[in-house]
């Protein structure tokens, strides 16, 4: 081969290489939808407000989120059980001060709306082991479910294991980059549960946003940084709420908060998502 050819030809080369390695750094999130994941009345929020609001009635929401990432769809808390669907007048708590929980769409209609089937999602994560946020974990038994290693240990009712034993994990002890490209991180933020969790979402054009789970329940807590009597640890919420704050800081994020209904009144929902 005369040299000038050998020449060219190794250029060529190295540009399909270069061309190969810009391709496969094209990683990210390209869409996040927010679910309604049931809507409730709470019976009395001095719960998650000691000493103040006795008797006070509120209107919660529960929200999942699901992300569409370059490597596949992610989904980050899985609501109220869709068997709630049925029930007319919702589920009502143990406690009559906690949440009366309702259903007015299912998880899997929403899905089915969006063109996903629940075998098409392969990695997901709850923010903490209460039914308001696992109720449909066992929809998608293939998906690849990251949780704290202090969560996952935790002994449920009765010593029941918090998830099914056959379902696929990954566990933590501590914050994970779940796609190694910085744009989904799963943040520990324990305290309203053992191993409670947050996510902090990357997005081309909304930013960062922050998915607090239930380390706040609403923004008036927030504000105050209330830290509701049923929590775990009172230190540890309130460390995680700073990690939080320095998060948002950090990364000029947006705080969304699970429950706070006003919040989510402003928010579009699926189909329509941020990107
Ligand atoms: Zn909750």
């Amino acid at each position: 081969m005369p040299r000038i050819k050998l020449a060219l030809a190794i250029a060529a080369l190295a540009l399909s290489g270069a061309a190969a390695l810009a391709q496969s750094e094209k990683t990210g999130v390209e869409k996040l939808y927010v679910l309604n994941c049931g809507e409730g009345t709470a019976g009395d929020i001095s719960r998650w407000t000691p000493g103040l609001n006795e008797g006070k009635t509120m209107d919660f929401v529960d929200s999942c989120y699901l992300i569409k990432h370059t490597k596949g769809w992610f989904l980050w808390d899985t609501g109220i059980a869709d068997s709630v669907a049925a029930m007319p007048n919702g589920l009502p708590p143990a406690d009559p001060k906690a949440v009366t929980w309702r259903r007015p769409k299912t998880l899997a209609a929403q899905l089915e709306q969006l063109g996903i089937k629940p075998g098409d999602v392969k990695a997901m994560a709850v923010s903490h082991t209460h039914p308001d946020h696992t109720g449909n974990v066992e929809l998608f038994p293939q998906a690849t479910l990251y949780v704290q290693k202090a969560e996952y240990d935790w002994p449920g009712a009765n010593n029941e294991p918090r998830f099914k034993p056959s379902h696929p994990v990954e566990l933590l002890s501590g914050d994970k980059d779940v796609f190694g490209d910085g744009s989904v991180t799963i943040l520990s933020t324990p305290g309203h549960t053992p191993g409670h969790q947050s996510l902090l979402v990357k997005l081309p054009k909304t930013g960062a946003v922050v998915l607090s789970g239930d380390a706040v329940h609403f923004k008036d807590n927030w504000d105050n940084r209330r830290v509701p009597s049923m929590n775990a640890s009172k230190d540890q919420s309130a460390a995680s709420m700073q990690k939080i704050a320095d998060t948002l800081t950090k990364d000029k994020a947006q705080l969304w908060i699970n429950h706070d209904k006003a919040q989510r009144d402003s928010q579009k929902m699926a189909p329509e998502f941020y990107d």
